[in-house]
């Protein structure tokens, strides 16, 4: 058992899916020619004015609402001032004494347990261009500058990286239900800065804390986290100080390195930005959005539960995508099977995902295919067994299951002749078995039942291979 208690903070970063960026009409497009969403307002030229952005406004507020903040009526825009290529306006537009949203909140399970976990605050601010170094050259891309994004502040609140990664897993969950970002980790529309400290267990204050950043993935999150719990573990044990400071994760390494040290609020220079009014939302504005606020993972989870009879694990998995709700919603639609359609997709699919890494809204599984592959096997047409045979066909290509077992010879043999040649011939071939079995080892009849589906290919129907075996071996 350690002696320390970890305590943990987190700065998430979402870019909102708009058309245009917080301050001009330049598309937020990603992947296209660098410079080409660049115009005069968010290249920072002398002279112009921005304007804001009302669609990134509603998106923010929303989530704020879904988090159970506070919200703003009317918010403060500020200038961070700070220098670097990327940034041509040399301060970032954010908000800092009077933000959208403030005294929010987010249930978490780990381990069985639900933790609630505080949401400090979140505030709009836009995002910068990118620099691209290549041999002895600098480029700028202004592409994402001004793109605008929300941060959403945690308390710190959580004691553990399995704590950060399902606080950052639900959060994720959250944002995009509520169709503001496209949520693309890889693409960096989803980013984390994780604060990390240690402080010996029962103490009243927290330890000093590292900011880590250059987290992409949730693994990421996760190993970086409790390599940086005991780095500073051994600093304090060798009782050295751990010293705030910024540290970037190395994902090769799986190491956290000291980038620079922790630059404080004061260092940035914060003022109100004098060519921007204060945000206002009226009460009219608020209550709209939250009537037309979309169903969330959690309330989605519970329903599940109830109205289909998921078990906990099985609604969990599948509410936590919404791609994969809307797919379980749509199959249970065609098909009133929510157990066995659950199955498939807890099963054969999550195992394709993970083999594949390809996401199910990235995939061309249909609800239509996976409904009738669960009547397919109901009705006998197919056995079980060729179901999760031919799933990938079903993700990676959109075959529809029927057409496609009928085209390859897949379909079930129903032929009780056939199959008692095939059992006649297991126990031919496996007279010692055959033996024991009769005399008593009646185990082995899933020995048979497995040879017979394998001579078989997997087509014979199984209710039937049982009879013909109790029958074939008396
Ligand atoms: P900054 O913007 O300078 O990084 P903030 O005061 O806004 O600083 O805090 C950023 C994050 O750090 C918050 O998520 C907060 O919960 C977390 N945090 C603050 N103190 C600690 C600490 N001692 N250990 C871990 N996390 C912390
Ligand atoms: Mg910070
Ligand atoms: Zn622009």
């Amino acid at each position: 058992m350690s002696a320390y208690e970890t305590v943990i903070g987190l700065e998430v970063h979402v870019h909102l899916c708009t058309k245009s960026k917080l301050f001009c009409s330049c598309p937020t497009t990603f992947g296209v020619e660098p410079n080409t969403n660049v115009c005069e307002v968010c290249a920072g030229m002398p002279g112009v004015l921005p304007v804001l952005n009302q669609t990134a406004v509603e998106y923010a507020t929303r989530a704020g609402l879904a988090l159970d903040c506070t919200i703003n009526n009317d918010s403060v825009f500020a200038r961070k001032n700070y220098f670097y290529p990327d940034m041509p306006y040399n301060y970032q537009i954010s908000q800092f004494e009077r933000p959208l949203c403030e005294f929010g909140h987010l249930d978490i399970n780990v381990g069985g347990e639900t933790k609630r976990i505080g949401i400090t605050r979140i505030h709009m601010e836009t995002d910068a261009g990118k620099n691209i170094h290549e041999g002895d050259h600098s480029y700028l891309d202004l592409n994402r500058a001004a793109v605008p994004l929300i941060e959403i502040v945690s308390e710190p609140d959580m004691r553990s990286a399995e704590e950060a990664v399902a606080y950052l897993k639900a959060l994720h969950a959250i944002v995009v239900y509520l169709g503001i970002t496209d949520g693309n980790m890889e693409e960096g529309s989803f980013r984390c800065d994780a604060n990390v400290s240690i402080r010996p267990k029962g103490a009243a204050e927290f330890g000093t804390r590292a900011e880590l950043k250059n987290l992409n993935s949730f693994r990421h999150v996760q190993k970086a986290i409790e390599y940086e719990v005991s780095r500073q573990q051994d600093v304090l044990e060798d009782g050295d100080k751990v010293i705030q400071e910024t540290r970037l994760f190395d994902s090769v390494k799986g190491v956290t390195m000291s980038m620079r040290d922790k630059e404080e609020a004061h260092d940035y220079r914060y003022f109100p930005d004098p060519d921007l009014v204060p945000v206002h939302i009226t009460d009219e504005q608020l209550e709209s959005w939250k009537a037309s606020l979309p169903e969330l993972p959690a309330q989605r989870r519970r329903r599940f539960m109830d109205e289909w009879k998921l078990p906990e694990q099985d609604a969990d998995i599948i509410t936590s995508d919404r791609a994969q709700a809307d797919l379980f919603e749509a199959a249970v639609a065609l098909y009133n099977e929510p157990r066995k359609i659950a199955n498939y997709m807890t099963g054969p699919m999550l195992r394709e995902i993970n083999q594949t890494g390809v996401e199910l809204k990235d995939s061309a599984l249909k609800p239509e295919a996976l409904a009738e592959l669960a009547k397919i096997v109901d009705g006998g047409l197919i056995s079980a067994k060729i179901a999760q045979d031919i799933f990938s066909e079903l993700y990676a290509n959109g075959v529809m299951p029927e057409a496609y077992v009928r085209e390859k010879g897949l379909v079930q043999v129903s032929d009780t002749s056939a199959i008692d040649a095939a059992v006649a011939e297991v126990i031919a071939e496996n007279p010692a078995e055959a033996e024991a079995y009769k005399g008593g080892k009646t185990k082995l009849i899933s020995f048979f039942v497995g040879q017979v589906m394998r001579k078989m290919k997997g087509k014979a129907n199984p209710a039937l291979v049982n009879e013909a075996l109790g029958r074939l071996l008396k």
